[in-house]
């Protein structure tokens, strides 16, 4: 009897240190491929797939495409603060929906709070593209906060929680389930009494809002 098999073969083609997302730092790393191979009696004998690549950062273990190789902190960061200020405006959004509805003050408070954090004017449109799909996907804003602040740093904690603030009190006054996410937001945020109020004062002094 023949015996056939397959395997995947691993190997190190290249180390070196690079700037890891997940570590936030330089870090070294395993350039390693991954190709499957026929085996006859337990031996690789021919390959039958492409190599895969990836990239190993021995410090978290998590794995990167190659890609990763290319992009210096810089690049990461740029990219880290773009979706920070997507993930602000929507958890924004999400406050302001937390009384099942959005009224004219609320529309004009998130256009401020868009042009803050992108520096530029989002039209009516584009703001309630915005609108309907964060409705619609029924995510409330403490879960989403919760998961997605996971990757802001002190500061954009603080600029966000500005960023829900202003919306939770766009009319005015803060209705009841509003009132409640404003609070529960010092827990998920994980942020003293002191940075909370800091927070809210900076963004009472935000411009054009
Ligand atoms: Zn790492």
């Amino acid at each position: 009897m023949i015996l056939i098999g397959t395997m995947n073969l691993t190997r190190t083609r290249q180390t070196g240190q690079f700037y890891c997302p997940s570590c936030a730092c330089h870090q070294e790393y395993r350039l390693r491929s991954r190709r499957p191979f026929l085996t006859l009696y337990f031996i690789p004998v021919v390959p039958i797939g492409a190599a895969e690549l990836f990239v190993h950062c021995t410090a978290c273990r998590e794995k990167w495409d190659p890609t990763v190789l290319e992009m210096d902190q810089r690049t990461h960061e740029a990219i880290q603060n773009d979706q920070f200020r997507d993930e602000a405006l929507r958890s924004a959004i999400l406050v302001v929906l937390e009384d099942g509805s959005i009224c004219e003050s609320e529309i004009t408070v998130l256009q401020r709070i868009a042009f803050r954090l992108f520096d530029r004017q989002l039209n009516r449109d584009e703001l309630g593209e915005l609108c309907s799909i964060a409705q619609q996907n029924k995510i409330v804003a403490r879960n989403y906060v919760l998961t997605v602040s996971r990757r802001w740093n002190e500061k954009q904690k603080a600029e966000a929680l500005g960023a829900m603030f202003l919306a939770a009190t766009a009319e005015g006054k803060m209705e009841a389930p509003q009132m409640k996410v404003m609070t529960e937001m010092q827990a998920i945020l994980n942020l003293t009494e002191q940075e909370y109020q800091q927070a809210i004062e900076d963004a009472l002094r935000w411009e054009h809002v």
